[in-house]
């Protein structure tokens, strides 16, 4: 049995039903957004009529830090164990994470003989950047299959959860880690206190830690839902984390938004027991209303309207006669295609790139997945972008084509042939 699984509280059993806030423990949980039951984000189908595990799929607010969270969490041996996505897929998250590499070894690293472990490292894309620079690496990830690509191109990785007894472990085999990063990894776990307190076993005194997490900031502004699904169990803001963080000794030092995911945040912390000092930040996001219960049942109305809007798109260009297909099966497309009930009357097809997806059926809506160069070729008239977080790479890539992209967030719109050239 691997670490991890023993600790899951979901194990066992497919779902556990969340009564208390992971971060403060309180059980003043309000429903706020509830997009029905869906089946997981990244349980791709060999065929249409395969049996499918569904599970609802409703955010609650914490009425006492702040905190969303799913009312579901879901037994990560579901979800984890053989992981589709890639940090390496698209050419804007290996800028993303080469820029990282260079700023952690150039500002936190000092020392060939210093550790850099990363929490969820995927297929190694970060570490190998850092390896390059000449720095120590090590990469855990409960996900087999990345593993083995990470360890593959030479990053040694360790396919496991993370939790205290992992840290205590690379802390006795390796010593101290001067860096620990864990980038959209925090969202997906269930016991964060668990994670912290191997995070604060490992970490070195003085040692940083780099969370990057999808920002509850962008959800409301832009109207995120579909990235709302299973595997995300918390939507940070900063104000939870930084209350996280300080239980563990962790000084919140820096907050910085991202582009990547739609919208993220990326906070950087430091092991110290000086005293706790707030973040204006804080300040910032109590003027965004994001920490008020009212901000978030506002959103719910916000995306009904806007859940209906692109359905009405849609039908309106199906009522026309007009061929649509769809562009990438990211995770968060099953949230998007589930909620808004869209399914194979409406989309022919959805292309994407990422081998293990091709030849498969989107979760819940069964709809064929292709290679891109079948869009390519056919030129279908209209194209819903649902891969919408990379809308320029995706314009940039498809320059050629000369149909009509459709985004569907923060609103639903037809992009003029001319804007994708
Ligand atoms: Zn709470």
């Amino acid at each position: 049995m691997r670490m991890g699984e023993r600790k899951s509280r979901a194990s066992g059993s497919d779902s556990r039903r969340v009564s208390r806030c992971r971060i403060c423990r309180d059980r003043n949980l309000t429903r706020v957004i509830d997009l029905k039951r869906t089946p997981l984000a990244n349980s791709f189908l060999s065929k249409p009529n395969d049996p499918e595990k569904w599970f609802p799929l409703e955010v609650l607010y914490c009425n006492s830090c702040g905190l969303l969270q799913l009312s579901e969490v879901v037994n990560p041996n579901l979800m984890f164990k053989e992981y589709p996505y890639r940090s390496s897929s698209s050419n804007s998250m290996l800028q993303h994470f080469r820029e990282l590499a260079q700023s952690l070894s150039s500002e936190f690293i000092t020392s060939s003989k210093q550790l850099v472990v990363e929490v969820g490292s995927n297929d190694g894309t970060l570490l190998s950047a850092l390896k390059e620079r000449g720095v120590r690496v090590l990469g855990v990830d409960p996900a087999a299959n990345l593993a083995r690509l990470a360890n593959a191109r030479g990053v040694e990785t360790l396919p496991t959860f993370f939790d205290s007894d992992t840290a205590d472990r690379i802390r006795d085999e390796r010593g101290k880690a001067q860096v620990i990063v864990a980038n959209n990894v925090l969202a997906h776990v269930d016991d964060v206190h668990e994670f912290m307190r191997g995070v604060s076993s490992l970490l070195e005194a003085d040692g940083i830690l780099s969370v990057e997490v999808p920002y509850a900031g962008n959800l409301n502004q832009n109207v995120e839902y579909d990235t709302v699904y299973h595997e995300h169990l918390s939507y940070f803001s900063v104000h939870p984390l930084l209350r996280l963080f300080s239980d563990f000794d962790i000084r919140l030092e820096r907050v910085a938004r991202l582009d990547v995911h739609g919208g993220s945040i990326r906070v950087t912390g430091r092991k110290t027991n000086k005293k706790f000092v707030s973040n204006p930040f804080v300040e910032f996001e109590k003027r965004c209303g994001l920490n008020r219960l009212e901000t978030y049942q506002r959103l719910s109305d916000r995306i009904e309207y806007q859940m209906q809007d692109l359905r009405e798109t849609l039908e309106s260009l199906k009522s026309e006669g007009h061929e649509i297909v769809g562009y990438g099966a990211p995770a968060k497309s099953t949230t998007l295609l589930n909620a808004c009930k869209i399914g194979a009357e409406t989309l022919d097809y959805v292309i994407d790139t990422t081998p293990e997806k091709i030849g498969k059926f989107t979760p819940g809506t069964h709809i064929p997945i292709f290679r891109t160069e079948r869009f390519q070729k056919e030129q279908p008239p209209y194209c819903l972008m649902l891969a919408w977080n990379y809308e320029k790479e995706i314009l940039l890539k498809e320059r050629q084509y000369t149909g009509q992209f459709i985004v569907p967030i923060p609103y639903a719109r037809v992009l003029s042939r001319n804007s994708s050239s």
